[in-house]
């Protein structure tokens, strides 16, 4: 018989009670280390005591309104946002998925007002993850999750991530955009380098193309700077947000320039609980703190001692590990042996981590952690490591 929950998730058979700050409780009364944060979705860990009193607030005073009416927490998380990115406007959706479909559409739209509607398609990069509708399926191109599903919407190309050559031979007449995550998270925290993103701009400068990035997992703080893209000094027209923007509350955003987003007028994109009042409460309240002072360099500095300590234990153990990926506390961990054993063997010893493509084990501490909350996972993952090493197999009996 078909659980009640339809069954499309390979869920751990562990059941979540409460959370505090960098610690999961489970119904079974055990503490767990979280360093999934809900894929890179908790950022200021669970019940940060800030959120928690702008959503109470909010809560007592107006959950939704329709975006028939103006929205004040959708105007200032706005400005807020074009303030300190590339941004000149923001489109408030629900999840990352909905923020990459209204990326598709400005670029498709772009083009379409600039008298070229037959310019419509987008090229991607392997390995990407855009979310699980039936065009980021499409934009994605990862096989296991289109089998089954009709035919694959139209308007994607595919190359392989870092090659150039491959980049420009895909470009074609009927080209609109070009994108990217500039750390693939799915797909296993593969990094662009600078060069590449910087030679993306110039690209899409030459042919006319839109620069896409999305940013829902490797952006809002994860690598040392609110975006990811910060780092290579590189300015997209389009970005897609979500994952660590709410928190743990469901929001997105789609952020454009001017000149990308100008055509989208009233009636040409639209939600119905994109922007809520909550969602906007709760945002705001994460950017209070992530703009807060010295924030970000600490992530950044907590980000690199860790990096320097997971590198030792990767170097202690080359049976297990194969190599350290990642900036900022957005790690993967290349494995040698099979990652989902490990990620069940490290939840057996109270750190929950998550898998991701390439056979690698992402280890994501909410943004808050300190580095004695590190230095304890670290410490489960370096003991976990030296006894599979010992006894090969034992990750997958644990
Ligand atoms: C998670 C993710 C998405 C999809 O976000 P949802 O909120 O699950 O729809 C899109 N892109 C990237 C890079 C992601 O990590």
């Amino acid at each position: 018989m078909i659980p009640a929950v339809l069954p499309s998730y390979a869920r751990a058979d562990l059941a979540i009670d409460r959370g505090e700050g960098c610690y999961l409780y489970g119904t079974d009364g055990r503490r767990y280390l979280d360093f999934t944060s809900g894929i890179a979705v908790t950022a200021l860990g669970h019940c940060h005591p800030h959120l928690v009193k702008a959503l109470q607030e909010q809560a007592g005073k107006l959950w939704h309104c329709s975006n028939l009416f103006r929205v004040p927490g959708q105007e200032k998380l706005a400005e807020r946002l074009v303030k300190h990115s590339f941004a000149d406007t923001v489109f408030f959706t629900n999840s990352g998925v909905e923020a990459l479909e209204c990326s598709i559409k400005i670029v498709r739209h772009y083009h379409y007002d600039a008298g070229h509607p037959d310019r419509y398609r987008i090229i991607t990069c392997d390995g990407a993850f855009h979310g699980r509708s039936l065009a980021t399926l499409a934009a994605g191109r990862n096989e296991k999750y289109l089998k089954g599903f009709g035919p694959i919407v139209d308007g994607f190309d595919q190359v392989a991530l870092g090659n150039l050559n491959e980049m420009r031979a895909a470009i074609r007449p009927d080209t609109a955009a070009i994108l990217v995550e500039p750390i693939q998270g799915e797909g296993g925290i593969r990094a662009t380098t600078p060069e590449y993103l910087r030679a993306l701009r110039e690209i899409c400068d030459e042919f006319g193309l839109l620069l896409m990035f999305d940013e829902v997992q490797c952006g809002m703080g994860r690598t040392g700077k609110l975006f990811a893209h910060e780092w290579a000094g590189v300015k997209p027209d389009v970005m897609a947000l979500a994952k660590g923007l709410g928190s743990g509350f469901p929001v997105g955003a789609c952020l454009a320039t001017e000149r990308a987003a100008k055509s989208m007028t009233a009636g040409t994109h639209g939600s119905t609980f994109g922007g809520n009042p909550l969602a906007m409460a709760a945002a705001n309240a994460v950017l209070d703190v992530m703009l807060g002072n010295g924030f970000l360099e600490g992530v950044d500095a907590r980000g690199r001692r860790f990096h320097e300590r997971l590198a030792g234990i990767v170097k202690r153990h080359p049976s297990v590990f194969a190599e350290l990926r990642g900036q900022g506390l957005l790690v993967g961990l290349k494995c040698v042996v099979p990652n989902n054993p490990l990620v069940d063997a490290l939840r057996a010893e109270g750190l929950l981590t998550v898998g991701a493509g390439e056979n690698v084990v992402r280890v994501l501490p909410p943004l808050i952690a300190t580095d004695e909350e590190l230095e304890e996972g670290a410490r489960i993952i370096e003991r976990v490591a030296a006894r599979q090493a010992a006894a090969p197999g034992a990750a997958g009996r644990a």
